[in-house]
Protein backbone atom coordinates (compact mmCIF):
# COMPACT_ATOMS: atom_id res chain seq x y z
CA UNK A 1 0.00 0.00 0.00
CA UNK A 2 1.34 3.20 -0.79
CA UNK A 3 1.61 5.96 1.33
CA UNK A 4 -1.12 8.22 -0.47
CA UNK A 5 -3.44 5.11 0.12
CA UNK A 6 -2.83 4.38 3.59
CA UNK A 7 -3.53 8.18 4.47
CA UNK A 8 -6.49 7.93 2.83
CA UNK A 9 -7.54 4.96 4.47
CA UNK A 10 -6.53 6.31 7.75
CA UNK A 11 -8.28 9.47 6.84
CA UNK A 12 -11.32 7.89 6.09
CA UNK A 13 -11.61 5.86 8.94
CA UNK A 14 -11.42 8.52 10.85
CA UNK A 15 -14.28 10.36 9.23
CA UNK A 16 -16.14 7.11 9.83
CA UNK A 17 -15.40 7.57 13.42
CA UNK A 18 -15.93 11.26 13.84
CA UNK A 19 -19.80 10.20 11.81
CA UNK A 20 -20.01 7.38 14.47
CA UNK A 21 -19.64 8.98 17.27
CA UNK A 22 -20.76 12.36 16.16
CA UNK A 23 -24.05 11.06 14.82
CA UNK A 24 -25.12 8.43 17.57
CA UNK A 25 -28.90 8.29 18.77
CA UNK A 26 -29.01 8.84 22.34
CA UNK A 27 -27.65 6.34 24.49
CA UNK A 28 -31.34 5.06 25.15
CA UNK A 29 -31.44 3.92 21.71
CA UNK A 30 -29.23 2.02 19.22
CA UNK A 31 -26.37 4.77 17.82
CA UNK A 32 -26.67 5.03 13.91
CA UNK A 33 -24.62 2.65 11.97
CA UNK A 34 -22.97 3.71 8.30
CA UNK A 35 -22.68 1.16 5.41
CA UNK A 36 -19.33 1.87 4.67
CA UNK A 37 -18.75 0.71 8.84
CA UNK A 38 -15.72 -1.54 8.53
CA UNK A 39 -14.51 -1.40 12.40
CA UNK A 40 -17.23 -0.04 14.38
CA UNK A 41 -20.19 -2.17 13.42
CA UNK A 42 -20.65 -3.79 16.34
CA UNK A 43 -23.98 -3.26 18.46
CA UNK A 44 -23.85 -1.19 21.25
CA UNK A 45 -23.90 -3.75 24.47
CA UNK A 46 -25.59 -1.35 26.63
CA UNK A 47 -29.01 -2.42 27.74
CA UNK A 48 -31.82 -0.14 28.53
CA UNK A 49 -31.70 -0.09 32.45
CA UNK A 50 -27.50 1.12 31.81
CA UNK A 51 -28.66 3.86 29.36
CA UNK A 52 -31.72 4.91 31.56
CA UNK A 53 -29.31 5.72 34.18
CA UNK A 54 -26.72 7.79 31.59
CA UNK A 55 -29.46 9.82 30.56
CA UNK A 56 -30.67 12.78 32.71
CA UNK A 57 -34.57 13.22 33.24
CA UNK A 58 -34.10 16.88 33.15
CA UNK A 59 -37.09 18.57 31.59
CA UNK A 60 -37.16 19.16 28.31
CA UNK A 61 -37.79 22.61 27.43
CA UNK A 62 -38.76 24.58 24.06
CA UNK A 63 -38.25 27.93 26.39
CA UNK A 64 -35.64 29.88 25.72
CA UNK A 65 -33.41 29.99 29.03
CA UNK A 66 -34.49 32.85 31.68
CA UNK A 67 -31.76 36.21 31.40
CA UNK A 68 -31.58 38.92 33.49
CA UNK A 69 -29.60 42.23 33.07
CA UNK A 70 -26.94 41.06 34.42
CA UNK A 71 -26.37 37.76 32.68
CA UNK A 72 -23.04 36.64 31.24
CA UNK A 73 -22.66 35.84 27.80
CA UNK A 74 -20.23 33.96 26.83
CA UNK A 75 -17.56 35.03 24.48
CA UNK A 76 -17.65 38.77 25.54
CA UNK A 77 -14.13 38.62 27.32
CA UNK A 78 -11.92 38.56 24.21
CA UNK A 79 -10.43 41.60 24.87
CA UNK A 80 -9.63 41.82 20.87
CA UNK A 81 -11.30 44.75 19.62
CA UNK A 82 -11.37 45.04 15.74
CA UNK A 83 -10.17 48.37 14.50
CA UNK A 84 -9.92 47.09 10.57
CA UNK A 85 -6.55 45.57 11.59
CA UNK A 86 -6.73 41.96 9.08
CA UNK A 87 -6.19 39.47 11.65
CA UNK A 88 -5.62 35.51 11.73
CA UNK A 89 -8.02 33.59 14.30
CA UNK A 90 -7.25 30.87 15.68
CA UNK A 91 -10.54 27.95 17.13
CA UNK A 92 -9.86 24.80 18.60
CA UNK A 93 -12.72 22.82 19.77
CA UNK A 94 -13.14 19.46 21.15
CA UNK A 95 -17.15 17.50 21.02
CA UNK A 96 -18.87 14.94 23.49
CA UNK A 97 -16.93 15.79 26.51
CA UNK A 98 -15.35 12.33 26.78
CA UNK A 99 -13.19 11.26 29.63
CA UNK A 100 -10.27 11.91 27.48
CA UNK A 101 -11.03 15.95 27.61
CA UNK A 102 -8.95 15.54 30.61
CA UNK A 103 -5.77 14.92 28.81
CA UNK A 104 -6.50 17.50 26.99
CA UNK A 105 -7.44 20.14 29.55
CA UNK A 106 -4.16 19.48 31.26
CA UNK A 107 -2.27 19.78 27.60
CA UNK A 108 -3.78 22.99 27.74
CA UNK A 109 -3.21 24.26 31.21
CA UNK A 110 0.68 23.40 30.78
CA UNK A 111 0.76 25.60 28.01
CA UNK A 112 -2.00 28.47 29.35
CA UNK A 113 -3.90 28.22 26.41
CA UNK A 114 -7.51 28.43 27.60
CA UNK A 115 -9.20 29.31 24.72
CA UNK A 116 -10.74 26.27 23.75
CA UNK A 117 -14.09 25.29 23.56
CA UNK A 118 -15.87 21.74 24.27
CA UNK A 119 -19.57 20.74 23.38
CA UNK A 120 -21.77 18.95 25.88
CA UNK A 121 -24.31 17.12 25.55
CA UNK A 122 -26.46 17.55 28.61
CA UNK A 123 -28.45 14.61 27.99
CA UNK A 124 -25.98 12.19 27.78
CA UNK A 125 -23.75 12.75 31.17
CA UNK A 126 -22.34 9.38 32.36
CA UNK A 127 -23.64 7.43 28.66
CA UNK A 128 -20.83 4.70 27.76
CA UNK A 129 -20.87 4.64 24.14
CA UNK A 130 -17.27 2.71 24.07
CA UNK A 131 -18.52 -0.72 23.17
CA UNK A 132 -19.87 0.84 19.99
CA UNK A 133 -17.26 2.92 19.12
CA UNK A 134 -14.21 0.94 20.07
CA UNK A 135 -12.35 2.86 22.74
CA UNK A 136 -13.30 4.11 25.95
CA UNK A 137 -15.91 6.68 24.96
CA UNK A 138 -17.50 7.39 28.40
CA UNK A 139 -18.94 11.29 28.75
CA UNK A 140 -18.61 12.83 31.97
CA UNK A 141 -21.56 12.80 34.67
CA UNK A 142 -22.85 15.89 35.68
CA UNK A 143 -21.42 15.73 39.04
CA UNK A 144 -17.94 15.34 37.41
CA UNK A 145 -18.52 18.65 35.37
CA UNK A 146 -19.73 20.75 38.66
CA UNK A 147 -16.88 19.64 39.95
CA UNK A 148 -15.40 22.24 37.64
CA UNK A 149 -13.44 20.21 34.90
CA UNK A 150 -13.86 22.68 32.14
CA UNK A 151 -13.62 25.99 34.08
CA UNK A 152 -11.84 28.50 32.68
CA UNK A 153 -12.60 27.06 29.25
CA UNK A 154 -15.70 27.61 26.93
CA UNK A 155 -18.41 25.55 27.80
CA UNK A 156 -21.01 25.40 24.37
CA UNK A 157 -23.77 23.62 22.95
CA UNK A 158 -23.99 20.14 21.20
CA UNK A 159 -27.96 19.32 21.82
CA UNK A 160 -29.29 17.75 24.59
CA UNK A 161 -29.35 14.11 23.45
CA UNK A 162 -26.88 14.41 19.93
CA UNK A 163 -29.72 13.08 18.15
CA UNK A 164 -30.10 12.87 14.16
CA UNK A 165 -31.91 16.33 13.99
CA UNK A 166 -32.55 15.74 10.54
CA UNK A 167 -35.36 12.92 11.70
CA UNK A 168 -36.67 14.59 14.59
CA UNK A 169 -40.03 17.39 14.44
CA UNK A 170 -39.31 21.04 14.48
CA UNK A 171 -40.70 20.79 18.18
CA UNK A 172 -37.78 18.83 19.63
CA UNK A 173 -34.89 20.56 17.03
CA UNK A 174 -36.27 23.62 18.93
CA UNK A 175 -35.69 21.76 22.27
CA UNK A 176 -32.77 19.71 22.22
CA UNK A 177 -30.91 23.22 21.44
CA UNK A 178 -32.76 25.10 24.21
CA UNK A 179 -32.71 22.26 26.86
CA UNK A 180 -28.72 21.80 26.10
CA UNK A 181 -28.84 25.66 25.98
CA UNK A 182 -30.50 25.66 29.69
CA UNK A 183 -28.40 23.09 30.91
CA UNK A 184 -25.08 25.31 30.62
CA UNK A 185 -26.24 28.39 31.20
CA UNK A 186 -27.81 26.88 34.89
CA UNK A 187 -24.15 24.81 35.34
CA UNK A 188 -21.71 27.47 34.74
CA UNK A 189 -23.85 30.86 35.11
CA UNK A 190 -22.25 32.01 31.82
CA UNK A 191 -25.33 32.07 28.52
CA UNK A 192 -23.76 30.00 25.63
CA UNK A 193 -25.01 31.40 22.00
CA UNK A 194 -23.21 28.81 19.38
CA UNK A 195 -23.20 24.88 19.21
CA UNK A 196 -21.53 22.12 17.15
CA UNK A 197 -23.93 20.46 15.24
CA UNK A 198 -24.75 16.24 16.50
CA UNK A 199 -24.04 13.73 13.75
CA UNK A 200 -21.74 15.68 10.72
CA UNK A 201 -22.67 17.24 8.21
CA UNK A 202 -25.20 14.51 6.22
CA UNK A 203 -27.59 15.06 9.27
CA UNK A 204 -27.82 18.94 8.51
CA UNK A 205 -29.76 21.05 6.37
CA UNK A 206 -30.45 24.26 5.25
CA UNK A 207 -34.47 23.34 7.14
CA UNK A 208 -32.34 22.85 10.45
CA UNK A 209 -29.97 26.05 10.16
CA UNK A 210 -33.73 28.11 9.66
CA UNK A 211 -35.26 26.41 12.65
CA UNK A 212 -32.72 27.52 14.88
CA UNK A 213 -31.73 30.43 13.34
CA UNK A 214 -35.72 31.69 13.57
CA UNK A 215 -36.35 30.21 17.19
CA UNK A 216 -33.08 29.88 19.42
CA UNK A 217 -30.84 32.47 20.60
CA UNK A 218 -27.77 30.92 19.14
CA UNK A 219 -26.36 32.05 16.38
CA UNK A 220 -23.18 29.99 15.20
CA UNK A 221 -23.29 26.28 14.51
CA UNK A 222 -19.91 24.34 13.18
CA UNK A 223 -20.20 21.25 10.46
CA UNK A 224 -17.66 18.66 10.64
CA UNK A 225 -16.50 19.06 6.59
CA UNK A 226 -12.51 20.12 6.69
CA UNK A 227 -11.97 23.00 4.00
CA UNK A 228 -8.23 23.28 4.41
CA UNK A 229 -8.63 27.05 3.67
CA UNK A 230 -8.78 30.39 6.20
CA UNK A 231 -11.66 31.42 4.53
CA UNK A 232 -14.31 33.19 7.06
CA UNK A 233 -17.46 31.25 6.87
CA UNK A 234 -20.20 32.85 4.45
CA UNK A 235 -23.05 31.96 7.03
CA UNK A 236 -22.35 31.24 11.22
CA UNK A 237 -24.83 28.43 10.93
CA UNK A 238 -22.71 26.73 8.44
CA UNK A 239 -18.70 27.21 9.80
CA UNK A 240 -17.33 24.32 8.34
CA UNK A 241 -13.86 23.83 9.80
CA UNK A 242 -10.53 24.17 8.45
CA UNK A 243 -9.12 21.03 10.02
CA UNK A 244 -9.47 17.81 11.98
CA UNK A 245 -7.12 16.63 14.92
CA UNK A 246 -6.37 13.43 13.18
CA UNK A 247 -5.89 14.27 9.94
CA UNK A 248 -2.01 13.75 8.70
CA UNK A 249 -1.74 17.49 7.21
CA UNK A 250 -2.71 19.48 10.36
CA UNK A 251 0.26 20.51 11.34
CA UNK A 252 1.61 21.77 7.70
CA UNK A 253 -1.94 23.23 7.38
CA UNK A 254 -1.04 25.59 10.37
CA UNK A 255 2.31 26.47 9.30
CA UNK A 256 0.88 27.54 6.06
CA UNK A 257 -1.63 29.14 8.15
CA UNK A 258 1.43 30.90 9.75
CA UNK A 259 3.01 31.56 7.05
CA UNK A 260 0.19 33.01 4.60
CA UNK A 261 0.13 37.09 4.39
CA UNK A 262 -2.14 38.40 6.01
CA UNK A 263 -4.77 40.67 4.49
CA UNK A 264 -7.94 40.38 5.60
CA UNK A 265 -9.24 38.63 8.17
CA UNK A 266 -8.27 34.50 8.49
CA UNK A 267 -9.51 31.61 10.21
CA UNK A 268 -8.19 28.66 11.15
CA UNK A 269 -10.80 26.46 12.84
CA UNK A 270 -9.95 22.89 14.04
CA UNK A 271 -11.85 20.38 15.94
CA UNK A 272 -11.93 17.16 17.26
CA UNK A 273 -12.83 14.53 19.29
CA UNK A 274 -11.25 13.46 22.55
CA UNK A 275 -11.49 9.59 22.03
CA UNK A 276 -9.69 9.84 18.79
CA UNK A 277 -6.48 10.54 20.74
CA UNK A 278 -7.20 6.63 21.80
CA UNK A 279 -7.94 5.31 18.48
CA UNK A 280 -4.52 6.38 17.35
CA UNK A 281 -2.63 6.60 20.50
CA UNK A 282 -2.43 10.33 19.23
CA UNK A 283 -1.35 12.09 22.61
CA UNK A 284 2.10 13.26 21.94
CA UNK A 285 0.63 14.13 18.56
CA UNK A 286 -1.93 16.61 20.26
CA UNK A 287 0.34 17.98 22.81
CA UNK A 288 2.79 19.04 20.48
CA UNK A 289 -0.02 20.53 18.33
CA UNK A 290 -1.35 22.19 21.13
CA UNK A 291 1.98 23.55 22.08
CA UNK A 292 2.42 24.69 18.67
CA UNK A 293 -0.56 26.94 19.10
CA UNK A 294 -0.11 27.94 22.33
CA UNK A 295 3.24 29.60 21.17
CA UNK A 296 2.27 30.81 18.08
CA UNK A 297 3.15 34.73 17.19
CA UNK A 298 0.67 36.87 15.05
CA UNK A 299 -2.67 34.77 15.69
CA UNK A 300 -5.66 35.92 17.48
CA UNK A 301 -6.55 32.62 19.70
CA UNK A 302 -10.02 32.77 20.70
CA UNK A 303 -12.80 30.42 21.76
CA UNK A 304 -15.79 29.14 19.72
CA UNK A 305 -18.17 31.92 21.32
CA UNK A 306 -15.28 34.77 21.15
CA UNK A 307 -15.20 34.08 17.73
CA UNK A 308 -19.17 34.66 17.16
CA UNK A 309 -18.99 37.91 19.44
CA UNK A 310 -16.40 39.64 17.01
CA UNK A 311 -17.90 38.46 13.98
CA UNK A 312 -21.84 38.02 14.07
CA UNK A 313 -22.33 41.98 13.22
CA UNK A 314 -20.76 40.91 10.19
CA UNK A 315 -21.60 37.58 9.11
CA UNK A 316 -24.87 36.57 8.82
CA UNK A 317 -26.17 33.46 10.77
CA UNK A 318 -28.02 32.54 8.24
CA UNK A 319 -29.03 33.58 4.84
CA UNK A 320 -32.56 32.98 3.13
CA UNK A 321 -32.76 31.70 -0.40
CA UNK A 322 -34.80 32.66 -3.03
ZN1 LIG B 1 -20.67 14.67 18.84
Amino acid sequence: MNIKRMISLILSVSALLCFVSCSGEPAATEPATDDTATTTTEEPTTTEEETTEAVTTEEITTEAPDTTPDTVYAGLESGIVRDGTPRKYFCLCFDDTTQQDLKIIEMCKKYNYYDVTFFISTGLYGADWSSFVGVPHVRFTKKEIQSGIYDGFDLAIHTYRHMALDQQTEKTVISEVKTDQKNIYKLTGIYPVVMAWPGGDPNINRNLMKIVYENTTVGLGRGTTSTHKFDLPKELLWLQPTAEISEATLVSDFQRFLDAECTEDMLFFCWGHGYELDIYNSYDKLENFIKMVAEAEGIERVTVSEFYQLFKDQIPSYIEEN
